[in-house]
């Protein structure tokens, strides 16, 4: 096991190498800058093919944009969501994680982004789950996204007024998706907009 994958976490999630798609980090630019001056924030979709992890398209959260700060709802996260971590912009030339990042780090995935102004290729910092920077590739990975993901998958995003149902969640998944305010009635009441 390398270095690496210790950080990431030892499991079927093992990585030791991240690969983001352009058009994925070129899409948060976009976004920030349509944001500014407030915050933006995103998670990371995505798929672990040989040891490497392949991000592919952004998931968005809805009102995940205040001039407060990009405060990470995870009540608004479906409990059976498949997401590897998460993205956000800093209006300010800092990309260092602030405490609620390092947080939401912690919880929300292993692989994380902060990019700040200028808002460019340049400008992203990326970030382990201990808040730990990283290193990664950026590429053309966009042909490994799933063709049927379409912009809803069923098996990723209970619909309005479902609930929560354990069954639905695959075993192996289960420590991935959980957090800890969730409970069983959880409804969520809100439209998903997946991109890529
Ligand atoms: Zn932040």
């Amino acid at each position: 096991m390398s270095f690496i994958s210790k950080i990431f976490g030892g499991n079927e999630n093992n990585f030791n190498e991240v690969r983001i798609d352009r058009e994925v980090l070129d899409s948060v630019i976009y976004y920030s800058n349509e944001a500014f001056p407030n915050e933006f924030l995103a998670l990371f979709d995505g798929k672990i093919i040989d040891e490497i992890l392949y991000i592919t398209g952004l998931i968005f959260l809805p009102g995940e944009t205040s001039s407060t700060g990009a405060v990470f709802h995870s009540d608004m996260v479906p409990p059976t969501l498949k997401y590897w971590g998460s993205v956000h912009c800093h209006p300010s030339p800092s990309a260092l994680p602030s405490e609620a990042d390092l947080n939401t780090f912690s919880k929300h995935g292993m692989f994380h982004m902060i990019v700040c102004l200028p808002y460019s290729l340049e400008t992203f910092k990326a970030y382990d789950k201990y808040g730990s920077p990283v290193s990664y590739t950026v590429g053309n990975y966009g042909y490994l996204a799933d063709e049927d993901d379409d912009f809803f998958d069923e098996e990723d995003v209970l619909q309005e007024g479902e609930s929560f149902e354990p069954g639905l969640l695959d075993e192996e998944d289960d420590d991935f998706f959980r957090t800890d305010e969730k409970d069983e009635n959880n409804e969520i009441p809100i439209s998903w907009n997946r991109k890529y």
